[in-house]
């Protein structure tokens, strides 16, 4: 774990150093403060580290010398350690990061390059694992292992960008977790990401399962954000066959959520829909669909299913995949695109390298 110190709420580790960058404006001002600098110090650092990404504390350049021995002997700096890396031919990367002073937990982001190189899009965890469990993610088969903070996804693009040299343009949320059972930090998050990183809000998409409260939160919070909603099924029983949460909340009341988002965001939502053969790309599944477009104004998004080991789907077929996309876009009110996988062989789909980690240690535990 990383534990806080109860008095202040920072992180640190188990010799109880502080993490620079688990720290915020406000702690980080504190802290100087205290320790009889001014405040504006505090901007320098986190100028330092965020905005030039610069974590060898030695060549902060603008400040005095004994600051830098003080803070080298105070804290530490990175809060993820790289484990794992790998490209795929089409250009993706898949990063595999443990969290430094809790090395079992284990995120993936992966950055996905356009295909004209105008583009840097990097997929961001909001959760280790997740506790949703819809049947078709290899993410939800591990539970949820623990929340993350802003500043570990604050982090991930951080990381993706000295790694890989690319300049990080454009934030997807459909990494591993959902994002409303951790929104404090995704909002967190987003907001650092604008200012440190210079991402417009509108290049940040946040993917959600459907959770009216947390939709709404963040209609109100950020309301130029992009907003994507795995549906998945536009038939409720069916919907209540893969994801175990929409047992609970109908989509009666996820529709009322987007109206209330869309009404903010002025833009058209996104609805994802993994192709599932035989389960949901069936005519009455259109009908369904086309239902729901009439009622909130979304583009949709198929995307084939990526199977995983004991997964209990099958990828669907090129032909099965543009029948129905055919179908569907014939009577669909809004624009429908087909997601072809990127990074297939790197196992590049949410949750897929994580969950083959745990595999791999369980079978050697066995
Ligand atoms: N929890 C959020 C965000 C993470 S999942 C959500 O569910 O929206 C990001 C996207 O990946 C979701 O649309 C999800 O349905 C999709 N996904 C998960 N497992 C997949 C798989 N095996 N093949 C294809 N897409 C998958
Ligand atoms: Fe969680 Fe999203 Fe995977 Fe469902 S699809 S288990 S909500 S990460």
């Amino acid at each position: 774990m990383i534990e806080h110190n109860d008095k202040h709420d920072y992180p640190m580790n188990n010799e109880k150093v502080v993490y620079l960058k688990g720290l915020d404006a406000e702690q980080l001002k504190e802290i100087l403060v205290e320790k009889g600098y001014q405040e504006y110090r505090a901007k320098q650092i986190l100028n330092w580290i965020w905005k030039k990404g610069e974590s060898d504390i030695n060549r902060w350049s603008d400040l005095p010398a004994s600051m830098r021995e003080w803070l080298k002997g105070s804290f530490s700096v990175e809060i993820l350690q790289l484990t794992d890396k790998r490209i795929s031919y089409d250009g993706t990367i898949k990063f595999t990061f443990s969290l430094v002073n809790e090395p079992n937990i284990e995120l993936e982001s992966v950055l996905i390059p356009s295909r004209d190189g105008k583009r840097n899009t990097l997929c961001v965890s909001s959760q280790a694992g997740c506790a949703i469990g819809c049947t078709f993610c290899a993410t939800g088969t591990l539970g949820l292992l623990r929340n993350l903070q802003w500043y570990h996804i604050l982090d991930q693009l951080l990381q993706a960008q000295k790694i890989s040299g690319k300049k990080i343009t454009n934030v997807v949320f459909m990494g591993m977790g959902e994002p409303m059972q951790n929104l404090k930090n995704v909002i967190a998050a987003i907001r650092k990401m604008h200012d440190f990183f210079d991402i417009g809000y509108r290049h940040i998409t946040v993917s959600t399962v459907g959770i009216p409260k947390g939709i709404i939160k963040l209609a109100d919070e950020l309301p130029r954000v992009r907003l994507a909603l795995s549906l998945h099924s536009a038939i409720q029983e069916k919907r209540e066959k893969i994801i175990p949460l929409a047992k609970a909340i109908s989509l009666d009341e996820i529709v009322e959520a987007l109206k209330y988002y869309y009404e903010k965001h002025g833009r058209w939502l996104t609805f994802e829909y993994v192709i599932l053969p035989g389960f949901n790309d069936t005519m009455e599944d259109v009908t369904a669909l086309v239902d729901m477009g009439n009622r909130v104004p979304a583009k949709i998004n198929l995307i084939p299913f990526n199977p995983f080991p004991e997964a209990p789907f099958r990828a669907p077929t090129k032909r099965e995949i543009y029948r129905f996309a055919g179908i569907l876009e014939r009577k669909y009110p809004y624009p429908v695109t087909v997601r072809m996988p990127r990074g297939r062989d790197i196992a590049g789909a949410c949750g897929q390298l994580a969950l083959l980690h745990k595999r791999e240690q369980l079978k050697e535990s066995q």
